[in-house]
């Protein structure tokens, strides 16, 4: 039997429903500021997206554009002049930046009240302590969609491929804190498929053109495909959807999966940022 689809652009345009729903209640507009350092066209695509979507859900939105060559410490000054402004309650800096601007230091310089994205240690030290606040956008897109599957998390086993900051350590930690029995595995792990047959919730975020083959999957299992590999003009996952799908019991499409999903939370993280929840 061919497995469930988790449509994460159905599920997206529901996030953004409620959220719209939420922003007509309040007494002022949640604003999200953009940083884009330098002009690549990737990164300027889902800056517009990022936009559009704040437009359906009625956020103010802005996109600070700024040289190729800044310095770090210049960027830095801009995020702290963002960090002051009472009109914008969430920040991220579009990544990749340039290789003489130290990622770290500049997500360290966004407050952790208006981390958009999740990924200031603050937010990610609360995590790891399981005292969820903001969690980092496509780790708790993953959750939900898992959610979607209507099946539990408690007691499973789930199955990390891949140990990335933004995708792999979080979704694990996720995870573990929803009492998932969590495994992590990594470009060194001595046995993969060993691991992923086992798992009953198996997430996989490695950015290998479908890397993941039928074999590797435990019947029944719940696959979440995050890769995003560009094939031809095409996006294609990190798992072979057309095989899996005939082993797996749930599984997300790519595109239509966890894209529109780590959006939907981006807005949910501001609105979250904004009302102080
Ligand atoms: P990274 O390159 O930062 O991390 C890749 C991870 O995969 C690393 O932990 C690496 O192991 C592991 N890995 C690489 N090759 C193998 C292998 N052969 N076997 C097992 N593990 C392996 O990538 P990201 O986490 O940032 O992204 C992963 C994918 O997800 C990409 O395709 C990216 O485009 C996509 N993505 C999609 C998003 C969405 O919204 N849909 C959002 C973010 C990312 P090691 O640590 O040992 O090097």
């Amino acid at each position: 039997m061919s497995a469930e689809l988790l449509n994460g652009s159905r599920l997206a345009q529901r996030v953004r429903s409620r959220i719209r729903r939420s922003v007509k209640d309040l007494k002022f507009t949640p604003g999200l500021a953009v940083v884009q350092v330098g002009d690549d066209p990737a990164s300027t695509l889902y800056i517009k997206h990022k936009q559009r979507d704040c437009e359906k859900v009625h956020f103010h939105s802005e996109v600070h554009r700024l040289p190729a060559d800044i310095s770090q410490e210049t960027l830095i000054v801009h995020i702290e002049a963002l960090n002051g402004r009472v009109d914008i309650h969430g920040i991220l800096v579009q990544m990749p930046l340039p290789a003489h601007i130290e990622k770290e230091a500049v997500i360290d310089t966004i407050m952790p009240e208006k981390d958009a994205d999740g990924l200031n240690p603050v937010n990610l030290g609360n995590l790891l302590i399981n005292r969820e606040g903001v969690t980092p956008c496509t780790p708790t897109g993953i959750i939900r969609l898992i959610e979607l599957s209507g099946k539990k998390i408690e007691g499973k086993h789930a199955v990390c491929v891949g140990r990335s900051p933004l995708v792999g350590k979080p979704v694990g930690l996720m995870l573990l804190n929803r009492n998932a029995t969590v495994t992590y595995c990594h470009s060194r792990t001595a046995d993969l498929p060993a691991a992923t047959e086992r798992a009953d919730i198996l997430v996989v975020a490695i950015g290998k053109t479908e890397f993941i083959t039928a074999e590797m999957v435990k019947p029944g299992a719940i696959v979440i495909d995050v890769g995003i590999n560009h094939v031809n003009g095409r996006a294609i996952g990190d798992v072979q959807f057309a095989a899996v799908k005939e082993v797996a019991g749930f599984i997300t499409p790519v595109p239509g999966g966890v894209g529109p999903m780590t959006r939907a939370m981006l807005l949910e993280n501001t609105l979250k940022l904004a009302i102080g929840d």
